[in-house]
């Protein structure tokens, strides 16, 4: 009988950390309009940085920040990047 609880409160703690890791907390700015990882150097300074859900940022418009979230930009639109990285100096 003891088991059983045992075994529910195991499930439900698996189900938990299951939904917790599928989640990702990303930092927005409040005048920015890029989403960041929490160790971003682009928001160390900021003071109004807000916590939010990586799914909420991107529904509220919020675009991946280039110097943390590269992977994000490269699996979305990396090929229209190409033709601007040809700057003459
Ligand atoms: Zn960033």
């Amino acid at each position: 009988m003891i088991n059983k609880l045992l075994v529910i409160g195991m499930l439900a703690m698996f189900l938990s950390a299951t939904t917790y890791a599928a989640a990702e907390d990303v930092y927005i700015t409040q005048q920015g309009t890029k989403y960041h990882k929490e160790d971003c150097r682009l928001i160390k300074n900021k003071e109004n940085v807000t916590k939010m859900d990586k799914k909420q940022a991107i529904e509220e418009g919020y675009g991946p920040c280039k110097t943390c979230f590269k992977e994000d930009i490269v699996a979305g639109e990396g090929q229209k990047e190409q033709k601007q990285a040809k700057k003459s100096k």
